[in-house]
């Protein structure tokens, strides 16, 4: 493929639309986190391949810049990165499936254990393997999702599992006055009580940014990838992600002309449509038709008639300079994650672990 500079960024000549991940970004946001969470080390969460962004570099970048642990959902997505992070705590959020213990030890994976027959299962893995095996303890102090209730923990853990954590997860991070936090933190203590001097895990990005819930390992994704762990205030995170589309065609249109499937837009006066090189395909959501926009030279386009499979439509009328072959940016400096998310009624975390496939993809390495 030809890579050739036009007007924005480097593209591939025969790209549709070009992902484009700044490694160094996400290496900046994971040194500023860690900066800030005082109390302790900041892991890199790169579950749904560092959500959406390619674990294979992502992974390794993190490793590079320091990062010594990271945690996957899957066991797949661990073995995945194992081998890129020699050295590092590669932990399992979606806990231990029976019957894979094996799996864990020999690739040095740690299970995150969320129930009593887990550690059972997993007590019973180091009598096996004839020592105790390194784990996470996770305790559900309000998500009820998984995780050791309350209870669970009235037994002592069995003397196999040597515990290298114990982690719970926040509801409500992102809103620093919901009284749930507070709560979390004193159900959390009154577990961790149970475990005299054992590390602690609590924060996620949000968690971070938050005043008083440090712990000895934060889990961090999010903000990593540029997405606002502080909704509602500035966005001290870098932007790690640039989505440009190809046009592919710029019409002029009558009023009273609709745009795309089912009519959903009509022009109101003559009008320019561009159609660019984006769909639902590639996880560009179809909740954005009619309320999306996409950005040329600084300035809105807004996204008009139906996002298609393939397609999507934008009103160009104010953009009498635009082309046939420009690039449309879709996410970037001028329109973020979290603001495609609002256009699309989601959160910036779907938009980020939507992104297709199909997509050439550019890393900017770190250094
Ligand atoms: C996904 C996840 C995280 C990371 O959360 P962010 O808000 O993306 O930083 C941390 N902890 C657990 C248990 C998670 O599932």
């Amino acid at each position: 493929m030809t890579e050739v500079v036009r007007r924005h960024t480097i593209v591939a000549e025969p790209a549709g639309a070009v992902l484009d991940i700044d490694l160094g970004a996400i290496t900046a946001n994971w040194r500023n986190l860690s900066a800030r969470h005082e109390t302790g080390a900041v892991a890199g969460v790169v579950k749904a391949d560092a959500y959406g962004l390619g674990a294979d570099a992502v992974a390794p970048a993190l490793y590079a810049a320091g990062c010594r642990h990271f945690f996957t959902a899957l066991r797949d997505e661990a073995l995945a990165i194992r081998a890129l992070v020699p050295e590092a705590m590669v932990a399992v959020l979606n806990g231990l499936f029976p019957g894979t213990e094996a799996d864990y030890i020999a690739n040095q994976i740690v299970p995150v254990l969320g129930s009593r027959a887990e550690m059972e299962a997993w007590d019973a893995a180091a009598g096996r393997a004839g020592r105790a095996l390194p784990a996470i303890l996770h305790i559900d102090t309000g998500m009820a999702r998984l995780g050791l209730t309350p209870d669970e923990l009235e037994a002592p853990v069995p003397d196999g599992v040597l515990v290298l954590y114990v982690m719970t997860h926040l509801v409500s991070s992102e809103r620093p006055d919901d009284p749930l936090n507070a709560e979390q933190k004193r159900r959390f203590a009154a577990c961790c009580a149970r475990f005299p001097g054992v590390p602690r895990s609590v924060a996620n990005s949000s968690g971070i940014f938050l005043r008083g819930f440090g712990s000895e390992l934060a889990r961090a994704g999010a903000a990593l990838y540029g997405i606002n762990p502080t909704p509602g205030r500035d966005n001290p995170m870098r932007q790690v992600v640039r989505l440009v589309a190809r046009v592919l065609a710029v019409r002029d249109i009558l009023p009273g002309q609709s745009v795309g499937y089912n009519a959903t837009w009509r022009a109101a006066r003559p009008s320019r449509i561009a159609t660019a090189a984006i769909g639902y395909a590639d996880g560009w959501m179809r909740s954005q038709s009619n309320r999306g926009a996409a950005v040329f030279d600084g300035r809105p386009l807004p996204l008009v008639g139906r996002v298609s499979m393939d397609l999507a439509t934008f009103d160009a009328t104010d953009h009498p300079g635009l082309r046939q072959g420009d690039w449309l940016e879709l996410i970037g400096p001028h329109r973020t994650p979290d603001d495609v998310a609002e256009a699309a009624g989601t959160n910036g975390y779907e938009v980020l672990t939507s992104l297709g496939r199909r997509f050439h993809r550019v890393y900017r390495p770190a250094a």
